[in-house]
């Protein structure tokens, strides 16, 4: 049996980065991915069907927007020379504020609230960011044993800004605000530089999708990546860790592991953690989305005015946003179901089905007025057996408190992947960041 100086489990974005790096600095590396395919959640795919044949209209299925603040993706994406295009803005943004609810429009800078609940959000927010300025120094424990879902309703005076908080916050982070702490919550924001940060997170996308970056990553590596090799145990002593896949057995000085964590136990890592560290696993919540992903003749919804930019609280999808395609006609709305919305939706299991329902809410929603898409996706990452959720996942209830050292080097085995990142944790962003992280740490001398 053959062994490498680091053996990195996951070809996403995190486990590519990582591995990249490793060969770049000197060491041999083994690459092991469950799927058949690299990128683990980016994925796209181009549509070759009806007037797309040889053309090749390319969509995302997984990550797909970008922001500037995102310096190491722009960078790489600067490498590969891809082409952005800036997601649309122009044009007024829908809002539901219940299912029931007729829809309400306004301009994308402006809060589809009265002027009460206005006022109300924009304190919210401003006491949200006096909380982020002494997240280091506040009692963890106590923000840590209260969901986010009660420290919203604490800080509202009205129950339209906190319907509207709480809509946005389970677009975002994908867990019901009931399911993880206030600290949990900030952390998130903190990690994206406040509010601002989250804001300018979706300003851009790629022409050519998010794929080809993996692609460019996984070509850099010299060695293929190993794939359809899902690791099902891993073992450390004195010298080193062993890897079993069905197939084969591998060994390493080190090992960098980049699934979600809501995957460790699949490998057997959780009996190898200390008691704290497991049970905070244990109680990991996976976050649930299902993207649908609409490909109409044009954009019809900037003939009404309207940006494409939805917010639904509670809605079959309760987010969705304009991906079109520049220097085309065709027309391109990404509609997301996250949260209880994605479980929910996610109870119809054929795709067809979905995207039947979801335009069909769409008509309801528009009153009629959407034309058949010439080609649609909806993908379920929640029942993907290597994501088991999506955008992230997130500590439970109290996992802050007592686990902070959750992601720490465990021996020989060290953790990655967007979940454990710093910076622009859940993001494509905060993946990169994390493969650097555990890069630094496994060729640490000593
Ligand atoms: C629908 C959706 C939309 C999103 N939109 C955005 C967006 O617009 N912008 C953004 O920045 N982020 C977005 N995200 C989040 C983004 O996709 C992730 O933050 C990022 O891709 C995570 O990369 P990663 O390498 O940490 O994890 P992953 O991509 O999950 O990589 C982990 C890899 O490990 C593999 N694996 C799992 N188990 C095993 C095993 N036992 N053995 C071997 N391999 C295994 C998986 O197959 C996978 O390839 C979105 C996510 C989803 C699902």
């Amino acid at each position: 049996m053959s062994s490498v100086d680091v053996i990195v489990i996951g070809a996403g974005l995190a486990g590519l980065s990582a591995a990249q790096r490793l060969k770049e600095r000197g060491a041999s590396v083994k690459l092991l991915e469950a799927r058949s395919r690299v990128g683990g959640r980016a994925q796209s795919e181009r549509l070759e069907t009806g007037r797309f044949q040889g053309a090749g209209q390319v969509i995302d299925l997984g990550a797909q927007f970008i922001g500037d603040a995102h310096m190491r993706l722009s960078a790489l994406v600067d490498e590969v020379g891809l082409t952005r295009v800036p997601r649309n803005s122009q044009g007024k943004n829908v809002y539901l504020c219940s299912p029931e609810a007729k829809r309400v429009v306004v301009n994308g800078d402006d809060l589809p609230l009265s002027v009460f609940g206005k006022l109300d959000a924009m304190q919210i927010n401003w006491r949200i960011g006096r909380r982020l300025e002494d997240l280091g120094v506040a009692d963890a424990a106590a923000l840590d044993g209260m969901t986010a879902a009660q420290y919203l309703r604490q800080l509202a005076f009205t129950d339209e800004a906190y319907r509207y908080m709480v809509g946005f916050v389970e677009a975002e982070f994908c867990v019901t605000a009931d399911a993880f702490s206030v600290h949990e919550f900030l952390e998130q924001f903190a990690s994206v530089g406040g509010r601002k940060g989250e804001a300018a997170s979706a300003g851009w996308f790629l022409s050519e999708g998010i794929s080809p970056l993996a692609h460019h990553l996984a070509g850099r590596l010299g060695s293929p990546v190993v794939l359809n090799a899902p690791v099902v145990s891993v073992r450390q002593d004195d010298d080193g860790v062993t890897v079993e896949t069905a197939a084969a057995t591998y060994q390493a000085r080190n090992l960098i592991v980049t699934t979600p964590p809501q995957l460790y136990r699949s490998m057997g890592l959780l009996r190898l953690m200390p008691d704290h560290r497991r049970q905070v696993i244990a109680g990991y919540q996976p976050g649930a989305v299902i993207k649908t992903v609409f490909v109409f003749d044009a954009p019809w919804w900037r003939d009404q005015g309207l940006s494409g930019s939805m917010l639904c609280p509670g809605g079959i999808c309760n987010a969705a946003m304009d991906a079109s395609p520049p220097l085309s006609k065709t027309g391109i709305l990404v509609l997301f179901s996250t949260a209880e919305s994605g479980q929910r939706l996610g109870q119809t299991t054929a795709e067809a089905e979905r995207i039947d329902r979801i335009l069909a809410w769409l008509r309801s929603v528009n009153g009629g007025a959407v034309p058949s898409p010439i080609a649609a996706r909806s993908v379920d990452w929640n029942t993907d057996p290597w994501s088991l959720g999506g955008y992230a996942s997130r500590r439970g209830l109290g996992g802050w408190a007592a686990a902070p050292d959750l992601f720490a080097p465990i021996g020989r085995i060290h953790f990655a992947g967007t979940e454990t990142a710093t910076e622009w944790r859940s993001f494509m962003e905060g993946a990169l960041q994390s493969a650097e992280r555990a890069v630094e740490a496994v060729l640490a001398p000593g």
